[in-house]
């Protein structure tokens, strides 16, 4: 029998410590806690300073190796038998909304950590380095580029430019990171190292596991989203004077094209998210009949062909509800669903299944580094259940229990695509 054989016998999720992981979290929600019971500890502050001081020192303690890039982001490497052998990656951030709760984001990192940990205590040698990443900036908040870490990271986004970009005190990107350097230092490593494999566990931020009972999402795509601005334009009127039959009215003809666009989104599935957000009325005055109505929609669906499909047709219906008014469509943004690798979505089910845990296919309604580090290499998503789906929000809340099944499922997952 191979080293390899004997050692894949053991499966890393026996060694997955619930008290422990949950214990991490206690101490990390620590660093930017606030009254209610949230964390506020954005990028690069002095308490994502902390924690990244933290997680360097939990490492150092288990002989993991910590670097950093020249972005910010943060590597936990546990050692391969191979190593030059590309990694395989797990993480997801420690930032957080300026009222967030305990789980999102920091969960990944924290899930990761103790994957690596497990493989350490079941002594499991794997071929491939298994790393654990904090990507840098993922909420967005502080610096307004969500994702920033792992987009520079993929070359979807250029450092220069992410270094340029400034918090609402005007300090940039670049001023922070070396502020954070100099307070915690570390090797550095260059930018955009190549990754064998990713797999990131996040709280789902949505209501479904719980709603359903299940303890463990299959994540298989992140939803693509388009945003469009609408214009209606009509005749501004006297309202004591000016006739029904006479009136060019902005407003009746922008609520009936909303109506109709409801019915184009109809969907039984309920996977069709479909939103007016903006929906601004001019002149505003009582007795005037509106003159001009622009409004913004927010559609989203994992699903290209559903995408373009309605995403086509919402410029022909409008104009079919115009009454009169002239309408115009301006697509605003076009993001892409990011689908994930088949072969990492069978090995997340898989893993579930033999846990005996239960799980079921979900795309994300939420975008996340895995989108990134997706046109890299193939990639996925596991999600846990967070109470009654409640996230970006000081009361965020999951079970020990239900953050520990997500941690073995992804130990599994990292130990078998680590000896690919
Ligand atoms: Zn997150």
């Amino acid at each position: 029998m191979t080293a390899h054989g004997t050692v894949s016998s053991k499966r890393p999720s026996m060694a997955i410590r619930e008290d422990r992981l949950w214990q991490r979290h206690v101490e990390m929600a620590k660093l930017g806690a606030t009254a209610k019971g949230g964390v506020n500890r954005q990028a690069l502050s002095a308490e994502d300073i902390a924690a990244r001081r933290l997680l360097a020192s939990w490492a150092g303690a288990r002989g993991f190796t910590v670097t950093t890039d020249p972005i910010g982001n943060v590597f936990v490497r546990r050692a391969g038998s191979e190593a030059d052998a590309e990694p395989v990656m797990t993480g997801s951030h420690m930032d957080s909304q300026p009222t967030g709760g305990r789980f999102d984001g920091i969960y990944g990192v924290l899930a990761g950590f103790e994957a690596l940990e497990a493989l350490e205590d079941a002594g499991i040698a794997t071929r491939r380095p298994v790393e654990v990443v904090a990507w840098m900036n993922e909420e967005g908040s502080r610096f307004p580029v969500g994702a920033m870490g792992s987009a520079v990271y993929a070359g979807r986004l250029a450092l220069d430019k992410a270094l340029a970009v400034a918090d609402p005190k005007g300090v940039t990107v670049a001023s922070a990171l070396a502020e954070t350097l100099a307070a915690l230092p570390l090797p550095g490593v260059k930018l955009g190292g190549k990754v064998a494999a990713y797999v990131e566990a996040h709280i789902e931020q949505g209501p479904r596991l719980e709603a359903e009972g299940r303890t463990i999402g299959v994540v298989t795509a992140i939803q693509g989203s388009r945003r469009y601005a609408v214009e209606v334009v009509g005749e501004e009127a006297h309202a004591g004077t000016t006739p029904r039959a006479a009136r060019k009215d902005a407003l009746s003809s922008a609520v009936g094209i909303v109506t109709a666009l409801e019915k184009l989104m109809d969907d039984p599935t309920d996977t069709v998210r479909f939103t007016v957000g903006r929906f601004e009325v001019f002149p505003g005055s009582p007795n005037t009949v509106p003159g001009r109505v622009y409004f913004t929609i927010d559609f989203r669906h994992p699903e290209i062909a559903v995408l373009d499909e309605r995403g086509g047709r919402i410029a022909a219906v409008a104009a079919a509800h115009a009454r009169g008014c002239a309408v115009s469509v301006t697509p605003l943004t076009d993001v892409p669903p990011c689908v994930f690798a088949p072969r990492i979505i069978d090995l997340v089910r898989d893993s579930a299944a033999r846990l005996g845990l239960p799980h079921m296919d979900m795309p994300s309604g939420a975008g996340h580094d895995a989108m990134h580090i997706a046109t890299l290499c193939p990639a996925g998503m596991i999600f846990v259940p967070c109470l009654r789906g409640i996230s970006h929000n000081e009361a965020e809340s999951a079970t020990p229990a239900d953050l520990a099944a997500g941690a073995r499922v992804l130990a599994d997952v990292l130990g078998a695509l680590a000896d690919r």
